[in-house]
Formats: C-alpha cells, sequence, structure tokens
C-alpha cells in the first residue's frame, strides 16, 4: 500500500482540516499544540500529516515533499502554483484581503488624484497586481508581520492584509477601505502523486468535497 503525506499548517489550518479528515476515515492521533512531533500518524497506517509552516506548503507539495496539501488562496497566488493540482476549494479559513488606512487618510482621493501611495504588505505581488489592474501608482513595502501597526507609524499610507472580524483593524484605528477578494483554503495536489497514487488520491478528494462546509449565506 502507497504511503500518502497531507500537509497541513499548525493553527486554523490544522483545525479545520480535521472535520474533512474525519469525513475521510482519517483521525489524527497527535494534538500539534502539545507535540513536538513534525510528522503526525494518524489512524490509518498509511496516511501521515506533515506540519509545515502555512506559507511553505505549496513547496512542499510542489516538490513531492507531500503528495497533498492545504494552503489559502492567499499563498497559492502569492507563491504561485505552477505544477499544483487544485480540485477543490475546501471553503475553510475563510477571510478576506483588503486594503486598510488609517481613519484620517483620505483613500478615495488619493487614488483618485494619482498620486503615489506607500503600500505595505506581506503579500506584495496580490498588492501590487491589484493597484496595477486600477492604474494607482504605489510604493511597496515588504513585510513579514504586524502590518496594522505600518500606517499608524507612518511607514506606508496603506496595508494590504487578510481580514475577518474586522477587530484587529479597528483596535488600531484602521478602516477596511476596499476588498481585494475573498480568501479560503483549496486543496493542493502533487501531478506526479495524482498519477501513481490515483486511487487513494480520487478517494480522498471526493470524501473531502462530500464535507465541504456549507454556509447559509451561499458565498
Ligand atoms: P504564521 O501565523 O505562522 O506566520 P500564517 O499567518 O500564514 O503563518 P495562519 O495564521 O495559520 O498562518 O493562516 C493560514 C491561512 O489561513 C492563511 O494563509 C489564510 O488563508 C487564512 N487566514 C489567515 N488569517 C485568517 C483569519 N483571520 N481568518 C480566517 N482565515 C485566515
Ligand atoms: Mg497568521
Amino acid at each position: 500500500m502507497s504511503t500518502i503525506t497531507l500537509a497541513l499548517s499548525k493553527g486554523r489550518i490544522f483545525e479545520e482540516s480535521l472535520p474533512l479528515l474525519r469525513a475521510a476515515g482519517i483521525e489524527v492521533t497527535e494534538d500539534p499544540e502539545t507535540s513536538r512531533k513534525l510528522i503526525l500518524p494518524t489512524t490509518r497506517p498509511e496516511v501521515r500529516v506533515v506540519l509545515v509552516r502555512a506559507s511553505d506548503v505549496p513547496t512542499y507539495v510542489q516538490h513531492g515533499g507531500a503528495d497533498l496539501g492545504v494552503a489559502g488562496l492567499d499563498v497559492l497566488l502569492e507563491h504561485g502554483s505552477q505544477g499544483l493540482y487544485q480540485p477543490l476549494d475546501l471553503r475553510i479559513a475563510r477571510c478576506r484581503m483588503s486594503v486598510a488606512v488609517r481613519a484620517d487618510f483620505d483613500y478615495a482621493s488619493a487614488v483618485t488624484q494619482g498620486s503615489r501611495i506607500r503600500v505595505a504588505s506581506k503579500y506584495v505581488t496580490m498588492a501590487r497586481d491589484h493597484f496595477a489592474n486600477k492604474g494607482v501608482h504605489v510604493d511597496l513595502i515588504k513585510l513579514y508581520g504586524s502590518m496594522e501597526l505600518a500606517p499608524l507609524t507612518g511607514l506606508a499610507d496603506a496595508i494590504v492584509d487578510l481580514v475577518s472580524t474586522g477587530s484587529t483593524l479597528r483596535a488600531n484605528h484602521l478602516q477596511e477601505v476596499e476588498k481585494i477578494m475573498d480568501i479560503s483554503s483549496r486543496l493542493i495536489v502533487n501531478q506526479a502523486a495524482l498519477k501513481l497514487k490515483r486511487e487513494p488520491i480520487r478517494r480522498l478528494i471526493e470524501a473531502f468535497e462530500a464535507a465541504i462546509p456549507r454556509t447559509a449565506t451561499g458565498a
């Protein structure tokens, strides 16, 4: 029997993937929050979970370090998804990519007047594409965390970041001024594994698909 390796990241992707795994008859038998293991066994001897950084999931799957993985659309767009088969939108870890500014910054005027705005983000590719499509000139500043701080310190006029409830923005007196796109996590599959382990992977995809959360909004 061939081994199936699934790459997940700790935190919300791991937590929200559990019901999907369960639907496929897979229980992870160790808790990543308390275990130091990076390779977790499951109740199915041929299936194992590897824990990697969210932004490393596509890399693992592309190069065959894992057969499948769960990655946010943000990560896939920023990283690129060459060579990855993306059969399912799992509709988990849902949020949106948005532009936010300080409450006292007149974003509408800034973008219509054609002035250059300084945009800080971890997602510089998505930010660059978004503003290029709008014809807005931007200076991009790459950050790795705490983007909310950038407008507050004068480092940038705007940030491009993930928003779910908006409470972090509000706590920092920032305003969401534009939604760039809705984000959710996708199942990604290594192309070679898809051929070599066709049947077990097809069964997993089917089980995940049947368990995808449907919400009242239908969004
Ligand atoms: P790290 O926190 O280790 O720096 P990360 O921020 O990429 O890495 P997570 O915070 O676990 O990792 O986010 C994983 C994915 O979950 C993101 O790529 C995104 O698709 C989604 N996500 C991020 N923030 C939220 C949120 N507030 N609500 C819902 N989904 C989110
Ligand atoms: Mg995070």
